[in-house]
């Protein structure tokens, strides 16, 4: 490696080291009583925040499509310390079911501190085929159910001072093989929410909007995928939860988790040739 990419490599993980030590503090008191929606909470990152929103002594709804599954979590979370949790079910592929299940939480928490926007549909691990209709659900699911949500609970986070996060991936700023569907409606939310941040900052906004940029995470529905294609390692599923709350809660624009997603992120742009070469070859697939 040439002395200046190693210089430019140094800089770029002290930059980000030096603004995670001056990262504001956590107070995990202030969610005490939080009033939280979090969708896609049935299974994997969603259900393990729902259960560190329990343990901080939040008031909880959670979503997703399967009642019963949601069912076991709402209990787990009540046992676990939740002030109140409640799920209803949902699907977001729906045009009217996202602003619905805004209007419960709502309704059943007498507003919003937190709106955290999660939930993906499923999506084949595979080359595009061409299936446009499976593409265009897609987004309806993992992007116009997130832009309707948050539209429809912002003007109570207005009022509470309240966080709107959102679940995003590394693959929604760098593009990669047999994900093409997932892959655009993560940089729809990228590029939305980006603007919404300035607009809500431009306008003097009490609302804080983060986005969150993840790394691979052990979840099921991840491991099931990616196994035997790609060996990278997994993170941890209840440390992504966590990291994403402590991000709301403290009102930061972004979370690269795990801190390395920051520097592929940075680096892709100025080495594409170097990313692109490491990506394509970092997957098993003959043709
Ligand atoms: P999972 O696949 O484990 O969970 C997805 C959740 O969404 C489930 O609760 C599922 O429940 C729900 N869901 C699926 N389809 C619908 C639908 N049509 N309507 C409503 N809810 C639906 O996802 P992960 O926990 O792995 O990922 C969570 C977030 O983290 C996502 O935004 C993902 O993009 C992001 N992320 C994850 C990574 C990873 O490696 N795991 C990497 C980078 C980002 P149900 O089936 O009951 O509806």
């Amino acid at each position: 490696m040439r002395a200046f990419t190693k210089v430019l490599l140094a800089s770029i993980c002290v930059a980000y080291l030096a603004v995670k030590w001056t990262s504001p503090w956590f107070d995990a008191e202030s969610l005490k009583g939080a009033r939280v929606l979090v969708t896609g909470a049935s299974t994997g990152i969603g259900e393990q925040m729902a259960y560190h929103y329990a343990r901080f002594g939040a008031q909880i709804v959670i979503t997703a499509r399967r009642e019963k599954v949601l069912q076991q979590v709402v209990e787990k979370c009540l046992s676990l310390g939740a002030q109140k949790a409640l799920y209803i079910a949902a699907d977001m592929s729906s045009e009217s079911e996202p602003a619905q299940v805004v209007d419960f939480a709502l309704e059943k928490l007498g507003g919003l501190d937190y709106l955290v926007l999660n939930h993906i549909g499923p999506s084949p691990f595979s080359m595009w085929t061409g299936d446009v209709d499976h593409t265009r659900w897609l987004m309806n699911v993992n992007f116009f159910s997130y832009i309707q949500m948050a539209w429809r609970g912002l003007a109570a986070l207005e009022q509470s001072r309240g966080s709107l996060v959102i679940v995003s991936s590394l693959l929604g700023k760098m593009a990669s093989p047999f994900v093409a569907p997932y892959t655009s409606t993560k940089f729809a939310l990228n590029g939305f929410f980006g603007s919404l941040q300035h607009e809500l900052a431009m306008n003097k906004s009490n609302v804080s909007v983060s986005i969150c940029t993840l790394g691979l995470i052990d979840t099921d529905s991840a491991m099931e995928k990616v196994k035997g294609v790609i060996s990278v390692p997994a993170y941890p599923a209840s440390d992504a939860a966590l990291n994403i709350i402590i991000t709301g809660a403290t009102r930061q624009l972004d979370l690269f988790y795990p801190w390395f997603t920051y520097v592929v992120a940075a680096c892709k742009d100025m080495f594409p040739s170097v990313t692109n070469f490491i990506i394509q070859n970092s997957f098993t697939y003959s043709p």
